[in-house]
């Protein structure tokens, strides 16, 4: 096995997955979008009408119809459930608002985590998430935790949404951003904090560079010493 694991762990709409994909592409490693695994398990539920506290039928559901990567032709990453691109549908309003609920299910994040640490398992990667750090990779060899406030994050998704085509209200948003971290904050499994090894990065007012930067200079030191 060769690479390092870089653990990037934050509140919602913090840089993560920006900066974990332009690293994992930089360093040559795989890159894994934890936050899709739970939108999708919450998608499954939502298109199945299974109720989002039934973990054994949403457990069931992630048997059934399995959770893959594959890649576009312009590298942009896509995820399947089964054989169906749900890229986009996990991006919208109703899986954002309920993933939370899921991604609080000991049974869900059990069979998640299990898959996440057979891909972290391949060689190099960057994973990113709310429990990387502390559960699903303790021993990576570079842990990040990003933070930056609720309105700036809730302008970058407001953003993001716009190019994508998804409607928003800036004010609700933010109001959803805010209940969201407080939910996967205060959860009993997991909860999202920083591991006592991590770096604590604050990318208020910090350009996308800066952050790949920072983190790049602390994971090619890790890398050589590796
Ligand atoms: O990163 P993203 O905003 O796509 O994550 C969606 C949700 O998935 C989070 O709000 C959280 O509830 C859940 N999640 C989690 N553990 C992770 C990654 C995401 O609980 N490692």
């Amino acid at each position: 096995m060769t690479g390092i694991k870089i653990a990037i762990d934050g509140p919602a709409s913090s840089g993560k997955s920006t900066v974990a994909k332009i690293i994992a592409k930089d360093l040559n490693y795989t890159y894994l979008d934890t936050g899709a695994m739970y939108r999708s398990a919450t998608y499954l539920a939502l298109q199945n009408d299974v109720a989002l506290t039934d973990e054994g039928a949403i457990v069931e559901l992630l048997q059934k119809y399995p959770i893959s990567f594959g890649r576009r032709e312009d590298g942009q990453q896509l995820v399947f459930v089964g054989d169906v691109d749900v890229s986009l549908p996990i991006r919208e309003n109703e899986v954002t608002n309920n993933v939370s609920t899921v991604s609080a299910l000991p049974l869900v994040r059990e069979t998640l985590v299990a898959l996440q640490r057979q891909i972290a398992d391949q060689g190099g990667i960057v994973m990113d998430g709310r429990d990387i750090g502390t559960v699903v990779l303790p021993d990576a060899e570079l842990k990040i935790f990003l933070i930056a406030s609720v309105d700036e994050r809730a302008e970058r998704r407001y953003k993001e949404n716009l190019e994508k085509g998804i409607e928003t209200d800036l004010a609700k948003l933010k109001r959803e951003i805010a209940a969201r971290d407080y939910k996967d904050s205060h959860r009993k499994v997991s909860p999202l904090k920083a591991a006592a090894d991590a770096i604590t990065f604050d990318t208020t007012g910090v350009t996308i560079d800066g952050v790949v930067n920072f983190i790049e200079e602390k994971a090619k030191k890790m890398i050589d010493r590796h």
